[in-house]
């Protein structure tokens, strides 16, 4: 009988141990370090055999929740169709499936995030603990606080040095749109591209 594996415990002697998939089955195989060679095995299973298909979904389901882990922002169903296009043809998936493996990765990723913030001074607290994780995808720092009661400047040094060679600064706040708890957000934008500039006239002279 083929032994599905899922959990992998080392022991101290340095051979590994992998438990069977089902939890409730106590078999578990013994395999040398390099995993080449079955050194011996614990307790027979109590189950019939588990299918291929079922086997290849708690592979999947296993990989989505270790790309949860590196990953906190990619989408799920991104995620999810990476991995199904890296699966064996033959598996296959019903709409269920789909929607745990979503599930599951929300729940994941719940843990790691922290609670929505219940005020102004709790979510201020946040930023100011998160400022060292928080990145841009070009793992840039995100979040400027020099202690927790100045205001948060959401930034990254790429944007700065673009703003401080910028020969056009706009500036604005708004009050209506600031996030919850806060009273204004205040973003400033710079003309970049030369041709936006050019656009920009026409449209002014045409409106004039
Ligand atoms: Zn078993």
């Amino acid at each position: 009988m083929d032994l599905c594996i899922s959990k992998k415990f080392e022991t101290e002697k340095g051979s590994i141990r992998y438990r069977c998939t089902n939890k409730n089955c106590q078999s578990s195989i013994y395999v040398d370090n390099n995993v080449t060679k079955v050194l011996s095995m614990l307790n027979e299973h109590n189950h019939a055999i588990i299918s291929e298909n079922i086997v290849s979904r708690q592979i999947i389901n296993s990989r989505i929740k270790r790309k949860c882990e590196n990953d906190l922002f990619t989408r799920p169903n991104k995620i999810i169709r990476q991995e199904l296009r890296s699966a064996e043809n033959d598996l296959q998936t019903v709409h269920s499936d789909i929607k745990l493996w979503r599930k599951s990765m929300y729940y994941f990723r719940k843990k790691k995030l922290p609670t929505i913030p219940k005020s102004l001074e709790e979510s201020k607290l946040q930023l100011f603990n998160l400022r060292d994780t928080l990145k841009t995808n070009l793992n840039e720092y995100f979040c400027y606080m020099e202690e927790v009661l100045n205001i948060a400047v959401l930034t990254c040094p790429t944007n700065l040095d673009i703003l401080s060679r910028s020969n056009h600064i706009f500036a604005d706040g708004t009050f209506l749109h600031s996030p919850k708890y806060y009273d204004q957000l205040y973003t400033i934008h710079t003309l970049q591209k030369e041709r936006n500039r050019v656009a920009f006239m026409q449209v002014k002279k045409s409106l004039a």
